[in-house]
């Protein structure tokens, strides 16, 4: 001890310090500390700049294929070059410098990098101190160097970490082990309206997370409760979509994550909550999945969302032998309501007769809207399939019954009704489709017993709708390969005591060689929209026969055609007759067109623009079955009109019947207030002709005069009735 450590102070400390139990340092202590250090520690001559010891291999170490003590001097230079980084101190500064720093600060601090092989940068905390060698006097620095380089990353990650704190957007809350929180980020505060006063410190349960969302405190003692920290207790994390409350006390959509961390003892030490406001997307999603799964104006569930129901229902009755009953619904009036009244109140009777539906089920049974006006209700799952058909009977009952209570739509009051038909899980159907298609059946079945009135399924209804599935595939075939052919029946005229106009009148010649008539395959025809087609071929068909008629010198002088509901809405329909007028060359004046007041009343816009379209051509208009339906006066005076024709059926009971009678006088003398033209139709006696003549009838038509036939029939019927009338003329 007797050489000193030069210091700051410039005072002489002794090299080797006592032991704090004040014994002796075993004299090799030192070396062996110096030898194991993990630490580097090295010296330099500062006389010669050499490097004079090292406890490490200082190249080895850092991984360079080159040991210090057998490398030139050369390659000391070049590696040291390589090892150290350009802009640390050492490099920095002149030698000089350095040594002046030295002397002056007594001691230098600072971190240095070392390269590795590998290229990286290890990052040292080193010290830099002189010393006088005891052995040979000799100018030294000492350099003690620690890496630094796994704290500096732990820094950086920390600062990184810090940095997603307080910039996430997801709210953020740390809580210590006893489920407290101690720090929350900005985003957390936004969120939820909190300040950080309100929740440090405290459990967030209660607060920030509801009660009931099954979160529960953990404490670290007594270990995990139940609850959604259960989850992140077991595996560390855990994700639910759940709650979050804000301060006002609303609630918001929470994605909702908890990480828990512990320290090495396994002990719950942390945990960190993100909490993301889901709000916004969640109830955008709630919109569409209502919008998908509801109807839009009656917000019952619609068809998709009833298929489901069913599906499901069908499932847990198979599972538990039950039986259900589905019931399908549809109003009788609906389409004259929205007709006359309009599509608001339309509407408005949909709602209403919706609400009447919900209220008289169960509030487990779904009731739901198929389309338009069509409803269906699913009886839920009973012990016995007599069980499940009284339920369905009740139900029906009590619906036929609230339905038929006035709907009052703004001003104006309705009245509908209901049709109703029944089917019955498992005899009706195991599938859904299979319930449905036979409830429908049944319903079809209470139409036609008269509506306002509900029908169980039966077997016997299908074997009627395959039959009528077979007339329809037929029909369809028939327009494929124009099975049709058209047959004209003349009218009489009072006036002139002729038979100078002709009606056409379709007729199917079934491949069995049958004639099938068209009050069969019209309705029919109606439906499927086959019509369209078949009214096109029939127009064509019957005007080119006019023509050929009337280039023959046939003594027709107007062409009568009947046109449906489905045809007459058809756009095509002015600019075909149109068409055909000018092609055969035709007066459009020598045609007229047969509408029954249904044809009229299905949509009195259409009816209106189509008429206005079809007299600007020329042609004539004719109400056919006048009488039978829903007539109203209005129309005959506001719609291009020519003529009535009496429906057949008042007809048939003339002259004795007395209201006939009255019925035919009355359209007679309604048909000279308007100026319109009177024909009767079905007229098969002299005495109904006399009578009808008498009362003012413009024409008559009837087996009387001639029933319908085909062309050529008519053509010679026509020439040698022409004949005789001459005769009678003659004779008269
Ligand atoms: P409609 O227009 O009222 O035709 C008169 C129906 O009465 C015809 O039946 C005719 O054969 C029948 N008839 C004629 N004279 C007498 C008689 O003295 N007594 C009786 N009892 N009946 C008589 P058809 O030909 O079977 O036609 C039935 C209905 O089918 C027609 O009634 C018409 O509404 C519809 N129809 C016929 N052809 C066509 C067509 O080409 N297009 C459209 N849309 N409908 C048609
Ligand atoms: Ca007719
Ligand atoms: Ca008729």
């Amino acid at each position: 001890m007797v050489d000193n450590n030069k210091q700051r102070t410039g005072e002489d400390k002794p090299l080797l310090p006592r032991s704090a139990t004040g014994q002796e340092l075993p004299a090799d202590f030192l070396l062996h500390v110096v030898e194991t250090i993990p630490d580097l520690i090295f010296t330099i001559n500062l006389e010669t700049l050499e490097l004079v010891y090292s406890n490490r291999d200082i190249f080895s170490h850092f991984g360079w294929d080159l040991d210090y003590a057998s490398a030139s001097p050369k390659q000391r230079n070049e590696q040291w070059g390589k090892m150290l980084h350009q802009s640390d101190f050492t490099a920095m500064r002149s030698t000089a410098e350095f040594l002046a720093e030295l002397d002056r600060e007594g001691t230098i601090d600072d971190v240095v990098r070392f390269k590795a092989s590998n290229g990286q940068w290890l990052h040292y905390q080193a010290r830099c101190t002189r010393l006088r060698s005891v052995s040979d006097g000799a100018d030294l620095a000492v350099l003690v160097a620690r890496d630094i380089s796994e704290r500096r990353k732990l820094d950086k990650d920390q600062r990184m970490a810090a940095k997603v704190f307080e910039n996430s957007d997801d709210g953020i809350m740390i809580l210590d082990a006893q489920s407290r929180v101690v720090q929350v980020n900005p985003a957390l505060l936004k969120i939820t309206g909190f300040d950080d006063v309100d929740l440090l410190g405290r459990s967030p349960i209660g607060i920030i997370l509801p009660h009931e969302s099954g979160v529960l405190g953990i404490d670290a003692t007594t270990g995990p409760e139940p609850g959604l920290f259960n989850e992140a207790l077991k595996n560390g994390f855990s994700q639910n979509e759940g709650f979050g409350i804000r301060s006002n006390g609303d609630r918001f959509h929470s994605l909702t994550s908890i990480t828990v961390l512990r320290d090495s003892d396994e002990c719950v030490q942390t945990l960190i909550i993100t909490m993301r406001d889901i709000t916004e997307s969640k109830t955008h999603e709630e919109r569409i999945r209502h919008l998908a799964y509801y109807d839009a104006l009656t917000r019952l569930p619609n068809r998709t969302l009833f298929h489901d129901r069913l599906e499901h229902e069908l499932q847990r009755c198979e599972r538990h032998d039950y039986c259900a009953a589905l019931l399908f619904l549809d109003l009788d009036q609906f389409k004259a309501i929205n007709d006359s009244l309009g599509h608001a109140a339309g509407d408005r009777l949909l709602k209403i007769a919706s609400e009447r539906l919900t209220d008289n089920v169960r509030g487990e049974d779904t009731v739901a809207r198929m389309s338009g006006d069509e409803f269906t209700i699913i009886i839920n799952g009973q012990s016995s399939r007599d069980h499940v058909a009284a339920s369905a009977a009740h139900v029906a009952r009590k619906i036929l019954r609230e339905l038929c209570e006035p709907f009052n739509l703004e001003g104006s009051e309705a009245f509908v009704s209901v049709s109703i038909g029944i089917s019955i899980y498992p005899d009706d159907g195991r599938t859904s489709s299979m319930l449905l298609r036979n409830a429908d059946t049944a319903m079809y079945f209470a139409k036609e017993a008269g509506k306002n009135n509900f029908q169980f399924y039966t077997p016997e209804m299908n074997a009627h709708s395959a039959e009528q599935l077979a007339f329809q595939n037929s029909l369809h075939k028939a327009v494929a390969d124009q099975e049709f052919e058209v047959y004209y029946q003349p009218q009489y005229d009072y006036k002139n005591g002729s038979l100078r106009t002709v009606e056409s009148l379709l007729r199917w010649r079934h491949p069995d060689g049958s004639l099938v008539s068209p009050l069969r395959f019209i309705p029919l025809a109606e439906q499927t929209g086959l019509i369209i087609r078949m009214g096109e071929w029939l127009i064509e068909r019957s005007l080119w026969q006019f023509a050929e008629w009337r280039s023959m010198g046939l003594p027709i002088d107007r062409l009568a055609i009947n046109l449906s509901t489905r045809q007459f809405g058809d756009d095509k329909l002015v600019h075909l007759v149109s068409r055909l007028l000018q092609q055969y060359d035709i007066p459009p004046n020598s045609v007229e067109f047969e509408l029954t007041e249904s044809v009229i009343m299905a949509d009195i816009a259409v009816t209106r623009a189509v008429l206005e379209e079809l007299k600007a051509l020329g042609v004539s208009i004719v109400i056919d079955d006048f009488g039978t339906g829903y007539s109203s006066l209005n129309y005959l005076k506001e719609l291009p009109i020519d003529a009535l024709k009496i429906d057949g059926s008042f007809v048939s009971s003339l002259p004795g019947g007395r209201e006939d009678q009255q019925i035919v006088k009355v359209i007679v003398a309604l048909a000279e207030g308007f100026d319109l033209r009177v024909i009767a139709e079905g007229v098969e006696t002299a005495e109904q002709s006399e009578y009808l003549e008498n009362l003012g009838c413009s024409a008559a038509q009837g087996y009387l005069f001639a029933g319908p036939k085909p062309a050529f029939e008519l053509e010679q019927f026509l020439r040698l009735s022409d004949l005789s009338a001459n005769d009678q003329k003659h004779s008269a």
